[in-house]
């Protein structure tokens, strides 16, 4: 086969950027370990540095065929300037969602207060940013964070996005300040909405995925961090029969590839049920455009290229490219 295909363009509806400069290190402990090597990571972040490093990362992510990109960010407004020109310069849109972080991590992420916060999120939108809310997690947000912030982002009509039931520590902690599960608690904040994508829910429990499925909110899946990262699977056969739109994200960036999240999503459905075929393919591609672009509050991107005549795609038949490029091909697919 000769030529190109067109098809719509991917959205990465979760990355934090800076981490790609891990890859290949911090091998060994678990999530808590790697977790203290990022922390070191964010730290040495600068607008110059964030500057140039996003732009390398937002023009692979061009490459692979992501067209626009959730930026998960938190470390610090000048930072997010800056990687409002890196994605200028990539030529990828960027939904900018800015971080609330009360307690935990490093001092750069943290406000004073969740007034402070809102004040970031103003000057960030008067800058021209499109911005969406993301309280961090239930870790890092008290629960007067969190009512403030969903109030903020149904007011507003803004995505709200936020990790949630990654880590069973997470939920353990949760249960014990509160109560109750993570995705009870950002329900009960009014933090559960339609504008919402609950990034990760590998460990959310059947009453957290119903209350997920009753108030529309979406699922962001990262399989190739969430396998790097030893978090556990997606439930996804249980996400998919309460009809929960999932998205798709690179995360932590150990790997940009559309097609490989999608192959893992299945891959993961697959393992669970023992059967093939779990989500149809329009349904995988729909989780990488559509529910992507859903999640940012942002219309669809422009297409991109699948070079037919790619080593990867020879003898593929016409009928059955687009199975064959979730099922059997890397990024590299896409033309530049
Ligand atoms: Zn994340």
């Amino acid at each position: 086969m000769a030529g190109t295909l067109r098809i719509r363009g991917f959205v990465n509806a979760h990355s934090h950027t800076f981490q790609r400069a891990m890859r290949g290190r911090a091998a060994g402990g678990d999530f808590w370990a790697w977790r203290e090597l990022m922390l070191a990571e964010a730290e040495r972040q600068t607008p110059d540095l964030v500057r140039s490093g996003y732009e390398h990362g937002y023009r692979e992510m061009r490459a692979a065929g992501y067209t626009a990109v959730g930026e998960f960010h938190y470390v610090g407004v000048p930072e997010a300037l800056a990687a409002a020109e890196a994605a200028d310069a990539a030529g990828i849109e960027l939904v900018l969602l800015y971080v609330a972080y009360a307690r935990g991590g490093l001092p750069r992420f943290r406000q004073e207060s969740v007034r402070d916060y809102i004040g970031q999120v103003e000057a960030l939108r008067s800058a021209g940013l499109r911005v969406g809310l993301a309280p961090h997690s239930v870790r890092a947000c008290p629960a007067d964070w969190l009512e403030e912030i969903g109030k903020y982002a149904t007011d507003e009509r803004l995505p709200l996005h936020v990790h949630a039931d990654e880590q069973p520590k997470e939920i353990e902690e949760c249960l014990a300040e509160h109560g109750c599960r993570p995705i009870e608690l950002l329900a009960r904040t009014g933090c559960l909405g339609e504008l919402t994508t609950i990034v990760h829910a590998t460990h959310a429990d059947g009453a957290e995925l119903d209350l997920v499925a009753a108030h529309g909110a979406t699922i962001c899946a990262c399989p190739t961090t969430e396998a790097d990262l030893g978090d556990g699977f997606l439930p996804a056969e249980r996400v998919r029969r309460r009809g929960i739109p999932i998205c798709i994200g690179s995360d932590s960036n150990v790997r940009i590839d559309p097609f490989e999240e999608l192959r893992e999503l299945e891959g993961i459905a697959r393992r669970q049920t023992g059967r093939r075929g779990v989500f149809t393919t329009d349904e995988l591609y729909a989780f990488g455009t559509e529910a992507g672009s859903r999640a940012l509050g942002i219309d669809a991107g422009p297409a991109i290229e699948i070079d037919l005549g790619h080593r990867s795609l020879r003898d593929v038949e016409a009928a059955d490219v687009s199975a064959a490029l979730i099922a059997g091909c890397a990024a590299d697919v896409v033309v530049a």
